[in-house]
């Protein structure tokens, strides 16, 4: 694909805070954003050129954005594949493309997709029973964690199972199809960002070490305490991910790093990701810029690592403390503009750099 050129309109689906960091990176490079969202006033949409507020679904709204950017992507795995589907039939260019958005929506086609790509994940059965889940508890064994197949994400649609026992009314309880997994033992987790442009050209940042509080990301440092066999593994299971996709734009994979040192990949986002927020401040190409860059078909940046680095989430209440963070001259604090505060919800993050 020829470059875009500098004034050229990027429409991004989904208006979070991924998309507003996206849209900053964007008018940095001279582009101007376009938000597709169903939420009216959103945090990306108050630092974007133009917003388009509709439905998802809306087929002659979506024609209508399809003609009025140059490209489009993506900021939450949650957009339905069939409105890439719709904003292609309509003309325009969309990365990722809607494949990989359809596989990393349901986590039995993810952990499926991985295993036939070679890469290890914990064991895995899909759930569409009580019965099912019966069965599966019997091959795979206790303890476990029961997963809805889609729109789980920070925790959500989670249900453990310390033992047989804890089976009994689970489906129910989950509401949905579902995936039980097998509990993984693991020392730590990690996960890779790596970024493909359309020529097939691969970048990756250093590997990200993150802790998870609630099944909420809350912290990520970096270096991460794994060796360079380690990390190369994450390299090669990204590239053989985005290879196989055709991917264009940036990617993460989310792994546990198990006491003999092997990777078990949990799942996957086509997406920028909160484990590399730090990459603003401590790599010489912030991960937005560089899916930014991706998509536009401008060659990737430098994803050369500053310094060490520590992230730390805002959620919920913890923004309250913006004064005392803005005091510090050390950290790096970013606010999404949320309206309101929820627990749970992600309202900042603040990044500090270690030289
Ligand atoms: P997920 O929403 O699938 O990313 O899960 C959120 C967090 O729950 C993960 O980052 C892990 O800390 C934990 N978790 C999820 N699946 C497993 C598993 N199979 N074994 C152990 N811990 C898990």
């Amino acid at each position: 694909m020829n470059p875009l050129k500098p004034g050229s309109t990027i429409g991004i689906l989904g208006g979070g805070q991924l998309g507003r960091m996206l849209s900053l990176a964007a008018a940095q490079l001279g582009f101007d954003v376009a938000i597709y969202t169903d939420e009216p006033d959103s945090p990306a949409s108050r630092v974007s050129a133009r917003t388009r507020v509709g439905n998802y679904l809306d087929e002659a709204a979506l024609a209508d954005f399809a003609r009025h950017v140059d490209v489009v992507t993506t900021e939450f795995e949650n957009v339905p594949a069939e409105t890439a589907q719709a904003l292609i039939a309509a003309g325009a260019r969309v990365a990722p493309n809607p494949h990989a958005l359809a596989v990393a929506q349901d986590r039995f086609d993810e952990k499926s997709y991985f295993t036939s790509a070679g890469i290890a994940t914990p064991p895995f059965r899909a759930i569409g029973s009580q019965e099912d889940l019966d069965a599966a508890i019997a091959e795979i064994g206790a303890p476990a964690i029961l997963k809805t197949r889609r729109f789980g994400y920070d925790g959500r649609g989670q249900i453990r199972i310390a033992s047989a026992g804890d089976a009994r009314g689970a489906y129910e309880k989950l509401g949905a199809p579902g995936i039980l997994e097998g509990f993984c033992v693991f020392e730590r987790e990690v996960s890779i960002i790596a970024a493909r442009g359309w020529d097939g050209a691969i970048a990756f940042y250093d590997l990200n070490e993150n802790e998870h509080a609630g099944g909420i990301l809350s912290r990520t440092t970096l270096p991460a305490r794994v060796g360079a066999d380690v990390e190369r593994a994450a390299q090669d299971a990204a590239k053989r991910v985005m290879e196989a996709f055709d991917y264009v734009g940036v990617l993460t994979i989310e792994f546990f790093v198990m006491p003999d040192g092997s990777l078990v990949a949990n799942e996957m986002a086509p997406r920028v990701h909160n484990s590399g927020h730090w990459t603003i401040e401590g790599a010489l190409t912030s991960q937005f810029e560089q899916h930014i860059r991706a998509v536009a078909g401008w060659p990737l940046g430098s994803t050369k690592r500053l310094a060490g680095v520590e992230m730390v989430n805002l959620i919920g209440e913890d923004a309250e403390a913006w004064p005392a963070l803005a005091a510090d001259a050390d950290a790096r604090l970013h606010l999404y503009g949320k309206r309101d505060t929820r627990a749970g919800r992600k309202m900042g993050h603040v990044t500090k750099l270690r030289f």
